[in-house]
């Protein structure tokens, strides 16, 4: 491809276009909407039908996410995807699985802290640990305003007695603890794109740890960013509705071809 699509309808055209494409798929604000709880978040089954039509033929899809793999699994419960959990450091396909090995190293260590900020924790209100294999996720969307200060003084302990090599990394509305290894959405991008032989790329998000995956798809097909933010995507999509919409028309236009190719294919009797 010689331009790079400049607006949803392009990237469309593209991708639609493109002989082999992967599809990488941010959960959270972009399948679906943000949650104050985010255990309830999950897909409708017209939602998995349509995954499951993207994922047949020319295309894959992939949903990458900060959630653990697990978490994903049982959330999007779609056979035949690949699921990206932990920002990238976990991964796995239909026949694979794999994860970053220093993140697979430090799991041990990350379950007892995990342990241990459980404890730190007990007397706040609200506040929940999960440990999601390859990392940590400390969620205040449960605390009262009240007890935000007590949160906040658990927080400063927490970090001065982390052990060494993890990574804070500050959500919306959570911590997410990981180990300080340099890799993210896009380096997990890139290699999901080598394990697929180099197909058209075209990634959605909605958040900054989706911006490293946005650049990688941008400059192997299309980008779009859901949302307002700063982006190394071009291209806006309002909201997940707007996705929905956007995913749905690419499985007609990919339907379409698919029978033009059919009929061109009978016409010619073969
Ligand atoms: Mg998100």
């Amino acid at each position: 491809m010689t331009r790079k699509p400049r607006d949803a309808a392009e990237s469309l055209a593209a991708a639609a276009a493109a002989p082999r494409r992967l599809l990488l798929l941010d959960f959270d604000g972009t399948l679906c909407p943000l949650r104050r709880r985010p255990e309830l978040a999950h897909l409708t089954a017209a939602q998995r039908a349509l995954l499951r039509a993207l994922n047949q033929g020319r295309g894959r899809v992939a949903v990458v996410s900060g959630r653990s793999v697990e978490d994903l699994h049982k959330r999007v419960a779609t056979r035949g995807l690949v699921y990206v959990g932990s920002f990238g450091l976990q991964s796995s396909g239909p026949d694979w699985r794999w994860a970053h090995p220093r993140a697979h190293a430090a799991r041990p260590a990350l379950r007892a802290f995990a342990g241990r900020l459980r404890l730190m924790f007990s007397d706040v209100p609200g506040a929940l640990i999960e440990f999601k294999g390859s990392g940590i996720c400390v969620h205040r969307r449960g605390v009262p305003p009240a007890h935000d200060a007590r949160f906040e003084r658990r927080l400063r302990r927490a970090r001065a007695v982390a052990p060494a090599g993890l990574r804070w990394r500050r959500g919306p509305l959570s911590w997410e603890v990981a180990p300080d290894v340099a890799w993210d959405k896009g380096r997990a991008a890139l290699a999901l794109w080598r394990r697929f032989d180099r197909p058209f790329l075209l990634a959605i998000g909605d958040d900054r740890p989706d911006e490293p995956m946005l650049r990688a798809a941008r400059a192997r097909g299309a980008a779009l960013r859901v949302g307002a933010g700063r982006s190394a995507a071009r291209v806006r999509l309002k909201n997940p509705a707007a996705v929905w919409r956007f995913l749905r028309t690419l499985a007609e236009r990919g339907r379409d071809e698919l029978n033009d190719q059919t009929l061109r294919a009978q016409k010619s009797g073969l």
